[in-house]
């Protein structure tokens, strides 16, 4: 069954018309049929108030100078975009990386988690609380809520706990505190549903800090508005450079943040084809939702989930713990649904293949994350020999050194 049918949309033009004049989403927080609201009682309140104020901000001059500045100083933006010849060379590509990996903390979470931090202040919470799974997320927000003031709670189910030690250690001297979840499966669903009750609990004086594009409106939109600079600046810096837009644009999707923030800029240029690349995992399962999900609701937005006959979520597998969320963003789904982007899956080992790869030509070391975009060059070249590639390097591979000394350098080293 196609996604139109799945989703029973009537018209699959007027929605690629909504999202090219960005008349998304609407007031309901709907991308087409996907995203919105789906709550209990007690955080419609909550949401509706966080809704307006981030409206507010976002179109007061004064709250965009200073968090312009924050990211110039704080988090070293902008970011470079560089050209990859030695790469380029190797796959018959003109190739331009999109530097995320050396923002401030090491990946595209931070822009985020500072523009969130900066909103919380301005509406005036006392307390920040965050979820998160692999521990990213919650880096940068400790990172953040130190930089603005702000005392933060970290939920982290206590499986990650375990598997994240490096990370936990971080957020702590950070000074965050970070919260162990032993319900549920104990990773990062069940770390979100216990970050949402604390903020139900107080939401006067918690603000919820959300670390991608998903979950209830307004945060889909409102986590795009603060990662859209990575394409802002891409597009940017890559007409500086070759006088054109690219042929393509790649990046890799877990719940959609880092793709969202490059690909936005470029929605309207029609002739720029958008490529997002999910965790297709290994024979133990894998995490690609746009490829392989049906319709539900998860963490109150309605889209494609990794879900069983009878709708029980599916636990995701994948070599990077960043791609691993059942959901996806509704933005991403949408832009799915009309066929402005599209989505492929690429498995643990060519993401793998594809982090050797950038390391030897280039000299750099990627996130897990990102070697999954990476890993779609190849197929990208067999169909367009020579097409120019603007890449979003999410992050950097350091995190990852327990999972690559095993698997990358063989068992000895
Ligand atoms: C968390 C993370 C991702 C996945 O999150 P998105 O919201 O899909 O961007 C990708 N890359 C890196 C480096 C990450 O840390």
């Amino acid at each position: 069954m196609s996604l139109a049918a799945a989703f029973a949309v009537p018209d699959v033009h007027q929605l690629l018309d909504d999202l090219v004049h960005r008349r998304v989403p609407d007031e309901r927080g709907r991308f087409g049929p996907f995203g919105g609201a789906f709550v209990p009682e007690s955080l419609v309140q909550a949401l509706a108030h966080l809704t307006r104020g981030a409206q507010e901000a976002l179109s007061d001059a004064d709250f965009r100078a200073h968090l312009d500045q924050e990211l110039q100083d704080a988090v070293g933006r902008p970011t470079p975009l560089t050209p990859a010849p030695n790469l380029g060379r190797e796959l018959g590509l003109n190739v331009f990386l999109k530097r995320e990996d050396l923002a401030h903390t090491g990946a595209h979470k931070i822009n985020n988690a500072l523009g969130q931090a900066l909103l919380a202040k301005r509406l005036g919470a006392r307390r920040v609380v965050a979820e998160t799974g692999a521990g990213q997320h919650g880096v940068a927000t400790a990172a953040a809520c130190a930089r603005v003031g702000l005392p933060c709670t970290v939920y982290m189910g206590a499986v990650d706990v375990e598997r994240q030690a490096p990370n936990v250690a971080r957020m702590r001297l950070l000074g965050a505190d970070v919260v162990s979840v032993t319900t549920g499966e104990a990773t990062l669903r069940a770390a979100i549903d216990e970050a949402m009750r604390a903020w139900v609990a107080d939401p006067e004086d918690t603000y919820y800090l959300l670390g991608s594009a998903l979950g209830p409106h307004p945060y889909p939109w409102l986590v795009r508005e603060f990662q859209k600079v990575i394409g802002d600046e891409a597009r940017a810096q890559v007409l500086d450079r070759t006088g054109a837009l690219p042929d393509v644009v790649v990046a890799c999707v877990g719940g959609g943040s880092n793709a969202i923030g490059l690909f936005h800029a470029f929605v309207p240029d029609s002739d720029v084809e958008l490529v997002g690349v999910e965790a297709g995992g290994s024979a133990a399962g894998d995490a690609a939702t746009l490829t392989r999900g049906r319709p539900g609701v998860l963490h109150g937005s309605y889209g494609p989930l990794l879900q069983g006959a009878h709708g029980q979520i599916h636990e995701t597998h994948s070599v990077s713990a960043g791609l691993d969320y059942p959901g996806v963003g509704p933005e991403h789904a949408l832009l799915q649904l009309t066929g402005r982007a599209r989505y492929l899956a690429v498995d643990d080992e060519q993401a793998l293949a594809a982090l050797s790869l950038l390391c030897r030509t280039e000299g750099i070391l990627p996130a897990l994350e990102s070697s999954h975009a990476l890993a779609a060059l190849p197929g990208i070249a067999a169909e367009r020999p020579g097409a120019t590639v603007v890449l979003g390097l999410s992050g950097r591979g350091d995190k990852d050194l327990p999972t690559l000394v095993p698997r990358v350098l063989g068992g000895g080293a």
